[in-house]
């Protein structure tokens, strides 16, 4: 069968997508090669496909055992056959997969790389008496010390690759900076390998990165504005995790926490409802998500800052893979890089550190930065962006001018229906209708009352204090805040101009029902 049927008949796909076919071509001309893809870009169909073009067996090297086990239902439901390897199974149980693998009863075989060179029965030398026909290392970033996930059980993959000079190999990974991708090549043997480099670019996700200070009520102010989101809420610690988990529930929200400190039912069991929408949010360390695939994740939001821009991009990389939009939200505070430099300062070779702290510096730089987010992390992945995104908060707030005019026009009316005697606040129960005993009868009667009442009222709060900023308004006493027009006002109300005003953005902010 030719890649595109096998594609059409398996996955039900029409075409392949971006640099899918042209990896797969590589492949099946037993090429090495090595594949750079952002997360949700489709790595696993470069080297699912040509498993079921070639003749023989096709090894997946991952280091991510928890997964294996969903990775291969997931390929027998679609009529793939595939099974997975690790230390888990009793020796019979191992016997028979391997068996399997040998007479060609199955097409993929996942191992984890410990698997490979150690156990009773290491599995390299049974691989010899199967048929091989490619390897694919996924996750490859992590035999490099460089990247942020370094696994030493990887290194041993250059062995492997020189046991078998004549089978493909096919290294994937999502990140990757400059050293990290050298040496890929290098530690894994791999023989003049063709890179493909796909853009990192996730143009549906946007970036926001916001300071520490209050961050809980910011949170639950985020999550009251998606009330049907599903996401992840990264902590760094398993305390925190519990803390922030139990705190949200507190409020209303369904969430479960994910950590280490969890017995393994425990979080198999929470893991499944996030995956499944029982539950929508998930609190976790980052030792959740890697490679779960949940394609509905709306948003991921960081309660502290990431070690590195790799992790946060990974991490962040999990919202919207289904392609419709995704937020990642950030918080960080100065104190963030002290703790992160003590954990960093832990480890033992200097040069690693220096590195690692260098890596975090950066990071720091990303939350700090003036110009546009999604250029800066491009930019660190290697790849131009010359242009503002618009989808970043630095970008809302550097171009959302939004047009104002009829909303600036009801409270421009009401503070002179007010006859200018009242403040932003009073001016405000009255656009909303409300029935305070404050708002008088004559009030009520006026035909500005009750115009905004669709608008929170931190909405016209935002607004007034742009028309006072920009000049249409003016709060001449500061200890009697009444509001007047200014003649830039009277005139712009006259000549029924456009009222364009930037707005913050309304990310944190509930929105309230009327008082
Ligand atoms: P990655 O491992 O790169 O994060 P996956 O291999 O899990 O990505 O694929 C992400 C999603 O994209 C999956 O739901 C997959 O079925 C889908 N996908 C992969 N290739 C294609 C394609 N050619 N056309 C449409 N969808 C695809
Ligand atoms: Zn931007």
């Amino acid at each position: 069968m030719k890649p595109i049927e096998v594609l059409k008949k398996y996955y039900g796909y029409d075409s392949f997508r971006g640099q899918q076919e042209s990896i797969i071509r590589q492949v099946l001309e037993k090429k090495d090669c090595i594949a750079l893809m952002p997360t949700g870009a489709g790595k696993s169909v470069c080297y699912q496909v040509p498993a079921m073009v070639l003749p023989g067996l096709t090894l997946v090297v991952s280091p991510l055992i928890a997964l294996m086990k969903d990775q291969v239902d997931a390929m027998n439901e679609i009529g793939i056959p595939a099974a997975f390897l690790n230390s888990t199974m009793d020796i019979s149980e191992q016997r028979h997969v391997s068996d399997q693998a040998m007479n060609g009863g199955i097409k993929l075989l996942y191992v984890a790389p410990e698997r490979l060179f150690s156990g009773g029965y290491p599995l390299v030398n049974a691989l010899k008496e199967m048929n091989l026909s490619l390897v694919a290392v996924d996750e490859a970033h992590c035999v490099s010390q460089w990247g942020h996930d370094f696994r030493p059980e990887y290194l041993k993959l250059g062995a492997l690759r020189k046991a078998f000079p004549e089978t493909p190999f096919l290294a994937l990974t999502a990140t990757a900076d400059k050293l990290t991708r050298q040496d890929i090549a290098s530690r894994l043997s791999l023989n003049k390998p063709e890179w493909f480099i796909s853009s990192f670019d996730r143009p549906n996700i946007t970036y926001r990165v916001a300071l520490r200070s209050d961050a809980f009520g910011k949170l639950v102010d985020f999550l009251h504005l998606r009330p049907n989101d599903s996401g992840i809420v990264y902590c760094l610690s398993r305390k925190s995790v519990e803390a922030t988990a139990s705190k949200l529930n507190a409020n209303g929200f369904s969430a479960l926490p994910y950590h280490a400190g969890l017995s393994k039912d425990i979080r198999q069991e929470n893991q499944e409802k996030f995956i499944k929408d029982e539950v929508k949010i998930i609190v976790a360390t980052i030792a959740f998500g890697m490679g779960i695939d949940k394609s509905n994740v709306r948003f991921v939001v960081h309660t502290n800052m990431p070690q590195n821009i790799e992790s946060y991009y990974q991490e962040t990389g999990r919202a919207g893979r289904d392609g419709l939009p995704g937020e990642a939200l950030l918080f960080y505070s100065l104190g963030d890089s002290i703790t992160l430099r003590r954990m960093i300062e832990s480890a033992e070779n200097e040069d690693y550190v220096k590195h690692m702290k260098a890596k975090m510096n950066t990071m720091v730089q990303f939350c700090q930065t003036k110009s546009c987010r999604r250029r800066y992390l491009l930019n660190y992945f290697g790849e131009e962006y010359p242009q503002d995104c618009g989808n970043c908060d630095v970008c809302f707030q550097k171009n959302n001018k939004s047009d104002m005019t009829v909303f600036s026009q009801m409270l421009l009316s009401a503070v002179v229906r007010l006859g200018q005697q009242f403040g932003l606040g009073h001016v405000i129960l009255v656009l909303r209708g409300s029935q305070a005993a404050k708002v008088t009868e004559s009030q009520k009667s006026l035909s500005v009352y009750g115009i905004g009442k669709d608008r929170s009222e931190d909405f016209w709060k935002r607004l007034g204090f742009q028309l006072i900023a920009e000049g249409y308004l003016l709060q001449e006493d500061p200890k009697m805040p009444v509001l007047k027009l200014s003649d830039l006002g009277w005139e712009k109300l006259k000549l029924k101009e456009k009222f364009l005003l930037s707005m913050e953005e309304e990310v944190f902010k509930r929105t309230e029902s009327s008082t």
